[in-house]
């Protein structure tokens, strides 16, 4: 799906819930302090607004004027080899419009992902020219490539977008600072080869979105956002290191080792359990939290910091408007109480075992957050996390 379509339905989903998006109203001076940040902003007539905030989340990008006025620095490096993005329309493409598929050629590699009915991406990898950014290349070069290391046949056209681009590896070491936090592109940076970038960075906003919700109404305390940055900054690694690798093994140059890839890469590919695994990486279904300073405790199954499945049947965690707890497990007189005393912050409907005699507590975002065998230990849970620390 293309990610223009995704921005409109998260934009109309924030729309119903009667929150609109400025557009073209630029934070001109951020000055983040202990307890907020001040912020100028200034508005497309040229209107400026101070604005006090008491909390600030810098999600403006690769380029960050968040980070740079809290002086995070953004480690890494950039690929020394110039990379091209084409979306076009094709026609005469072998390929079913279900697969992803990869081209090794010995000059480079070729990327082919459908995007719509006739609709593709294409990602492919020059030799690095000068210049800080690489050339936009025509329609006429991306065909000559194809038709160099990609299927015979395959006629372009209609190219919706062209660009040249430069691979980096980056990322910010703490995604917090007092009141500013940093998600998306603000924090962490990688080749697109995985298609994680946009996944990853929503995947941040959702984890701080629900703790600063429960924070800001006050049914959690503040010591819940500390988990934030852990959290998310482990699977920022672990995507930028997925991307690396990634990265590494589609722009091998040793014809021998390019050989023992191709070989490999046939035998791998063939297998299910080896697609499915990729195609759960890429979509970010397999990101868990087994480090969190918020895991409670475990009492069989699934381990804390586990992602739980939507059940059929019942709406996933956090697919409310509001973020609250859900239970699982019997909905015994203990049960009945729990949820009387934390009415904001659990779900009222209780939902049926995930295993035998276990009562599970799922975070807002879909997380295991703790189990037990009674409802004591959940209670304790609970009481942690609003008590003031
Ligand atoms: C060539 C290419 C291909 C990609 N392909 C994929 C893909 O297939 N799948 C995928 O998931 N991801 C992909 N990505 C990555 C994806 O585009 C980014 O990860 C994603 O857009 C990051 O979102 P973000 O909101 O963090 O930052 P951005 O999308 O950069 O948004 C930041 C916003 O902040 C605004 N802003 C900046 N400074 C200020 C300021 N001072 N005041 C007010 N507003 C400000 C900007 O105008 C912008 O609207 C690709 C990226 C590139 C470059």
């Amino acid at each position: 799906m293309p990610q223009s379509e995704t921005e409109r339905l998260l934009e109309e989903r924030l729309i119903r819930q009667g929150i609109s998006v400025e557009r073209e109203v630029e934070a001109t001076r951020i000055v983040p302090d202990s307890t907020g940040a001040d912020v100028v902003l200034v508005r497309p007539d040229g209107r400026k607004e101070d604005v006090r905030a008491e909390w600030l989340i810098g999600c403006d990008g690769a380029h960050s004027t968040v980070r740079h006025v809290l002086a995070i620095p953004f480690a890494g490096e950039t690929l020394r080899s110039d990379w091209f993005l084409a979306d076009v329309h094709m026609s005469g493409y072998p390929r079913p419009d279900t697969d992803a598929s990869i081209y090794w050629h010995e000059e480079g590699v070729l990327l082919i992902f459908p995007i719509q009915a006739g609709r593709y991406r294409i990602i492919s990898d020059l030799p690095a020219t000068a210049g800080s950014t690489p050339p936009t290349p025509t329609l006429d070069q991306v065909q000559q490539l194809v038709n160099k290391r990609g299927p015979a046949g395959t006629k372009l056209n209609d190219p919706v977008w062209l660009s040249g681009f430069r691979i980096n590896g980056r990322k910010v070491a703490s995604y917090r600072q007092d009141h500013t936090f940093l998600a998306g592109d603000a924090a962490h940076i990688h080749s697109p080869a995985g298609g994680q970038g946009m996944n990853t960075g929503m995947q941040d906003a959702i984890n701080l979105g629900w703790k600063l919700a429960l924070v800001i109404r006050g049914d959690a305390d503040k010591a819940l956002l500390d988990s934030y940055s852990p959290e998310r900054s482990a699977v920022g690694d672990a995507v930028l290191k997925a991307a690396e690798r990634l990265t590494a093994v589609a722009t091998i140059c040793n014809p021998v080792a390019q050989r023992l890839r191709n070989l490999a890469g046939h035998l791998a590919l063939g297998l299910t359990h080896f697609t499915r695994g990729v195609a759960e990486t890429m979509s970010e279904v397999d990101v868990h939290y087994p480090n969190s300073p918020l895991n409670g405790p475990h009492h069989g199954g699934l381990v804390p910091g586990a992602r739980v499945a939507p059940v059929e049947g019942y709406p996933s965690a956090g697919s409310g408007p509001r973020p609250l707890f859900v239970l699982f497990g019997a909905r015994d007189p203990g049960v009945e109480q729990l949820l009387k005393m934390y009415p904001d912050l659990i779900d009222g409907n209780v939902r049926p075992a995930l295993q035998d005699d276990v009562i599970s507590l799922v975070r807002p975002d879909g997380y295991l957050a703790c189990s037990a065998s009674d409802i004591e230990a959940v209670s304790a849970y609970l009481d942690r996390l609003t008590s003031p620390s």
